[in-house]
C-alpha cells in the first residue's frame, strides 16, 4: 500500500509513545501521594495548579452556590446533555444481561452482571472546564448502579471547581467532588489519602500526566482505558466540503498542542482546500495559539489513491474520533474496524459526541481504539460466572477434571474432583 498513499503533511514526532520524563514525573507523584497522602496531595495542588488550599472536597454549600451562579437557560443546557447521555446508556444497560442455563443434564452455569462497589471519575478542567465531561464518566457509573461515585477536577485559581462543570458533575451523580487535578488526583483516588478514600476503579479522560498516572496505579485499581489528548481523523472524498474538513479538524486541535488532527483523503484537491481553509479559519479563533501548535506539530494530510487504501491507513491509525464525509458514509461502517467512535456524514461533527447528543466522549487514544472502545455503562460493570452441579452433574464430569489433573500434575485438584465421583453413575460428560 505505500505506494498508494502519499503525506502532504507528516507529524513532527510520530510516537504515540508518553514521554520519559513525563513517566517519570508522575511515578514521583504517584509514590508521594501513596506515602504522604494528603500532604503530598496539598503540596503538588500548589506547585503544578498554583494553589494553595486546605481542604479538598466540595461543601454542600459550594455545590449550591455553583447552581446559583449559572442562570436557568445554561442549567437547562448542561440538564439535557446529562438527560440525552443517561437515555443512551440506560438503552446500552438494557443489552447487557446475566444468565443461567443448564449445560448438561445436573450442571448449571451462569453470570450475573454487578457493578463496582466504587468509581473515581476524573472530569478534566486544567485548561477548560470541560463541562459535558461530568456526564460522560459519572452517568454510566450511576446507571451502572455503581454505590459510591467520587469525582475530582482540578481547582480554579481560588481553589474551587469552575461552577457549571461542579454543577454537571453533582447533577451526573457524583456522591463525593474533590476539587483534585491531573496526577495526584489519580493517585489520591486509587491509594486512599486521610480526605479521599481509595476507590475500585478509575475512568475519565485527561492530558498526559492524568493519562500516565491512570496506566501506571492500574493493577492496583481498575482503569477503564487510557483516554488522553484528543484526536481525529476526518476520512474525505472529492464530495467534501473543504470548509467544513477545516472547521472540524480545528475543533479537536485547539483541545491540546499534544492533539492530532488527520486527514485522509482520496482526493487531492479537497485536502489541498481543506488545509489552505484551516490556515485562514486559525486566525480568527479564540484558542489559536493551542490550535495552531497542535496542527503544525500533529497535524497530518494522506492522499491515497483508492477508498480502500484510504480505509486501510485510517484503520492503522485506529483513532479516537473518526468521522466520515465521504459521498455514501454507511456504505464503509463494515469495513471500519479500529476508532473510538464514528460521525457519518457531514451533517454529524464530533462535537455532537463531544458535547450533547448522548452518546459517550471519553474515547480511547493512542491507539488504544485496536483493542478497546469508550467509557459505557458496561465499563462499570463486572461480569460474574457461577456453577453449580448436583450430585449426579458432579459425578459426570469428575473423571474428565480428573484425567486433566493427571496430565498437568496437579494432584490435589485430581483428588478434589475424585472425591465427587459416584460409581453408580457412568461418566457421558466431555468431548
Ligand atoms: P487535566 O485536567 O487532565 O490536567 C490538568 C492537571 O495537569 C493539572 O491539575 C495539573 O495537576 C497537571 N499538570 C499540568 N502540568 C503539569 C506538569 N508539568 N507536571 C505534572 N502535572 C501537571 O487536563 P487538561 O490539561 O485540562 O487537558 C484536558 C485533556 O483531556 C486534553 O488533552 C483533552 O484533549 C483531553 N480529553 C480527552 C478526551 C478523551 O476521551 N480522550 C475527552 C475529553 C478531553
Amino acid at each position: 500500500m505505500s505506494d498508494s498513499i502519499e503525506y502532504l503533511k507528516e507529524a513532527g514526532s510520530a510516537s504515540i509513545e508518553i514521554d520519559q520524563e513525563v513517566t517519570d514525573a508522575v511515578h514521583d507523584i504517584l509514590t508521594e501521594v501513596k506515602s504522604s497522602g494528603d500532604e503530598a496531595v496539598f503540596e503538588f495542588t500548589e506547585r503544578f495548579d498554583g494553589v494553595d488550599i486546605d481542604e479538598f472536597r466540595i461543601s454542600d454549600e459550594e455545590i449550591e452556590a455553583a447552581g446559583e451562579e449559572l442562570t436557568a437557560a445554561e442549567k437547562e443546557t448542561i440538564d439535557n446533555t446529562i438527560d440525552n447521555v443517561r437515555a443512551f446508556h440506560e438503552e446500552q444497560r438494557e443489552h447487557i444481561e446475566g444468565f443461567e442455563t443448564e449445560f448438561e443434564e445436573g450442571v448449571r452455569l451462569g453470570q450475573r452482571i454487578v457493578p463496582v462497589e466504587s468509581a473515581g471519575t476524573y472530569v478534566p478542567g486544567g485548561r477548560h472546564p470541560l463541562v459535558a465531561a461530568p456526564a460522560m464518566s459519572i452517568v454510566p457509573a450511576e446507571v451502572a448502579g455503581v454505590d459510591r461515585i467520587v469525582t475530582c477536577a482540578p481547582p480554579q485559581d481560588d481553589g474551587s471547581i469552575q461552577p457549571a462543570q461542579l454543577y454537571a458533575m453533582d447533577r451526573a451523580g457524583a456522591d463525593e467532588i474533590y476539587s483534585i487535578g491531573g496526577a495526584q488526583a489519580i493517585g489520591a483516588m486509587a491509594y486512599g489519602t486521610e480526605s479521599v478514600p481509595g476507590v475500585a476503579k478509575i475512568t475519565g479522560p485527561g492530558n498526559v500526566f492524568t493519562t500516565e498516572a491512570k496506566r501506571q496505579v492500574f493493577g492496583h485499581v481498575g482503569i477503564d482505558f487510557l483516554a488522553g489528548p484528543s484526536e481525529v481523523l476526518i476520512l474525505t472524498d472529492e464530495t467534501a466540503d473543504p470548509e467544513l474538513v477545516a472547521t472540524d479538524l480545528l475543533a479537536q486541535a485547539e483541545h491540546d498542542p499534544n492533539s492530532r488532527p488527520i486527514l485522509v483523503s482520496t482526493d487531492r484537491d479537497v485536502a489541498e482546500a481543506a488545509v489552505d481553509a484551516l490556515d485562514e479559519q486559525a486566525s480568527s479563533l479564540r484558542t489559536e495559539d493551542v490550535a495552531r501548535e497542535c496542527w503544525d506539530e500533529n497535524g497530518e494530510v494522506v492522499v491515497a489513491d483508492t477508498r480502500d487504501d484510504a480505509i486501510e491507513v485510517t484503520n492503522d491509525y485506529a483513532i479516537e474520533h473518526l468521522q466520515v464525509m465521504i459521498d455514501d458514509p454507511r456504505s464503509i461502517v463494515d469495513d471500519l474496524t479500529n476508532y473510538g467512535s464514528l460521525f457519518l456524514g457531514e451533517h454529524s461533527p464530533v462535537v455532537f459526541g463531544d458535547k450533547a447528543v448522548g452518546t459517550n466522549h471519553s474515547l480511547p487514544t493512542l491507539e488504544v481504539a485496536r483493542y478497546s472502545g469508550g467509557i459505557t455503562v458496561g465499563t462499570y460493570l463486572k461480569t460474574l460466572t457461577h456453577q453449580e452441579a448436583t450430585e449426579e452433574g458432579a459425578a459426570r464430569i469428575a473423571p474428565w477434571a480428573a484425567e486433566i489433573c493427571k496430565l498437568e500434575g496437579t494432584h490435589a485438584h485430581q483428588l478434589s474432583a475424585e472425591a465427587r465421583l459416584r460409581e453408580d453413575i457412568s461418566s457421558d460428560y466431555g468431548p
